[in-house]
């Protein structure tokens, strides 16, 4: 009797809090104690000793119940599918939940449900790479350029990259593959940290940690900026003089300053060369940041990690709105929406330099970053991936960092599973960790 086809049976779902606010690290202008959390899901299966899919997305504590919530909202989409009807074709899948006629409403294509919707795709392509024993960076890179296409969803953006444009850049990204690949294998990809700059640091910190970032091999370090201009000018001048002129170092405002006072900010800023300002102002002003771009040059303008889909994208590249397109893995619609970004990307000669950090961020999108390189635009020239060192050794399958770069990952899969102790312990507000936590109880998060 010819078996069953394994269909997927369940969308497991965790509220991940791991409590970040108490060293603060990650704190910035708009974001003084981030608790750095997951609503996490795990699609399980009932193929024998077949593997899961992981996929999550990152939040920074309160409200993570609310996107676990989404997620639930994701469930009778997904389960009962075929394993290898979703594996074979995720694109199709990623278009039934964006297109939910009711689900919707909430978006379209932006917030917490696109986000859950980035979550439960990302979730397939972890599950489809395990299964065909590969890294997802290599999944990609190996993949047929006509199926590529086929994954992304050109609705709104024909004005801008039609199909058979993407269909070119692929084609002309796998000309030289192979050889991209061994020297990706063997040297990485390179990194730039952020662990030195966290707006709580005091300089003793910033100088310790910039001067053992340089050590470390890193080319770049960046600083959060945008809460008081004389400190910034005083931790930008510390910062100059531990790395010296070589080292690039970026700046970061988190979206604080509206356009004028961002203008003014950055040229202040500017004696100590800052190579890029970061979400100078809302990510939805895509004229704003055209105004910012033409008034700070040379510094560049870079924006990405809260753009919340790839039309936005579309309008900051056909406006000369950015210098730096930062994808972020888990705040849009999943892998599909981000190729959709990288080509649009490529097509606009504008470098990509993913943001990451957070809970897996990096884990995720280093795939993304090394699929480009390898497959797209065969460069990793102005490319950088960020870093932060912490949580990684919550994952299964944790990044490597080696002389400033990036190791390009071998395990099957999208590195997105979290360990099993890690969620037994950090589950909120039932894990060993908070369930020990005197604030728990009394309704705090931290
Ligand atoms: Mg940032």
């Amino acid at each position: 009797m010819p078996q069953a086809p394994a269909r997927i049976t369940a969308l497991d779902t965790h509220d991940i809090r791991f409590p970040t606010s108490r060293e603060l690290d990650g704190s910035d202008a708009m974001n003084p104690d981030p608790d750095y959390s997951a609503a996490y899901a795990v699609l399980r299966t009932d193929a024998e000793d077949g593997p899961r899919g992981h996929g999550f997305t990152f939040t920074i504590g309160r409200g993570n119940e609310v996107q676990v919530a989404a997620l639930h909202a994701l469930r009778p989409h997904v389960v009962g599918r075929t394993v290898d009807e979703v594996c074979a074709d995720p694109g199709a899948l990623s278009r039934d939940l964006v297109g939910d006629s009711q689900l919707r409403w909430l978006g379209p294509e932006k917030g917490v449900m696109h986000m859950a919707i980035g979550a439960v795709v990302n979730a397939v392509w972890d599950l489809a790479a395990r299964r065909a024993g590969k890294p997802l960076w290599r999944l990609l890179a190996e993949a047929d350029p006509d199926w590529l296409v086929g994954q992304i969803d050109f609705r709104y953006l024909s004005d801008a990259l039609t199909p058979g444009e993407a269909l070119d850049l692929l084609r002309r990204g796998r000309e030289g593959a192979a050889d991209r690949t061994a020297r990706l294998i063997g040297h990485g990809y390179p990194a730039y940290t952020t662990s030195p700059g966290w707006l709580g640091y005091d300089d003793a910190k910033l100088t310790r940690l910039a001067a053992e970032a340089v050590a470390a091999g890193f080319r770049q370090i960046k600083l959060k900026v945008g809460a008081d201009l004389d400190d910034d000018v005083r931790r930008c001048r510390v910062a100059r003089e531990v790395v010296g002129p070589d080292v690039r170092i970026a700046v970061d405002a988190n979206q604080r300053w509206d356009i004028d006072e961002a203008i003014r900010w950055t040229r202040a800023l500017a004696p100590f060369d800052p190579y890029w300002i970061e979400e100078p102002t809302s990510p939805d002003d895509v004229l704003g940041h055209a105004a910012i771009r033409r008034a700070v040059a040379p510094v560049r303008v870079a924006t990405g990690e809260h753009v919340q889909n790839r039309i936005v994208f579309k309008q900051l590249l056909q406006t000369g709105a950015v210098d730096i397109v930062q994808i972020d893995a888990a705040r849009v619609g999943g892998v599909n929406e981000n190729l959709a970004i990288l080509l649009l990307a490529a097509k606009f000669g504008v470098p990509v330099c993913p943001h990451a950090g957070g809970v897996g961020l990096c884990e995720l999108v280093q795939h993304l970053a090394m699929f480009d390189y390898v497959a797209v635009t065969g460069t990793t020239e102005d490319r950088v991936i960020e870093y932060v060192d912490h949580l990684h050794e919550h994952f299964t399958d944790p990044v490597t960092i080696r002389a400033g770069r990036y190791t390009a990952p071998t395990a099957p899969g999208f590195s997105a599973a979290l360990r099993p102790e890690s969620i037994a312990r950090y589950t909120f507000p039932g894990g060993t960790f908070w369930a020990a936590d005197p604030g728990t109880a009394e309704g705090h998060t931290a």
